[in-house]
């Protein structure tokens, strides 16, 4: 993270340069943190989807998603559209059984 941080700090110093490139200092360092959280093999959305059910259902059972499926995990920091797609399968896992 240090090295970054070095880089941006000095960067903000020559704001005027990164606005004309159209990337703001602080989005060009949301990039980084992107590329710096991205594991050697990343999975695509239709993996994680595939992934999905045993995910939230080892994450319901207590169990540790992020050192059991850290491909899975990341991907659902770093993508919204997935992360929407736990969160509601979350809920509908938690949802009593109704008779
Ligand atoms: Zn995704």
């Amino acid at each position: 993270m240090k090295w970054f941080d070095k880089i941006f700090k000095r960067k903000q110093a020559t704001s005027l340069q990164s606005s004309a490139m159209g990337i703001s200092p602080q989005h060009a360092k949301n990039m980084l943190m992107m590329i710096e959280k991205t594991q050697e093999k990343e999975l695509s959305c239709d993996e994680v989807h595939a992934l999905l059910d045993q995910y939230a259902e080892m994450a319901l059972r207590g169990e540790d998603t992020a050192e059991l499926l850290p491909l899975v995990h990341y991907h659902l920091v770093m993508c919204p559209d997935c992360k929407e797609e736990y969160e509601a399968l979350t809920r509908i896992l938690q949802a009593p059984i109704e008779n």
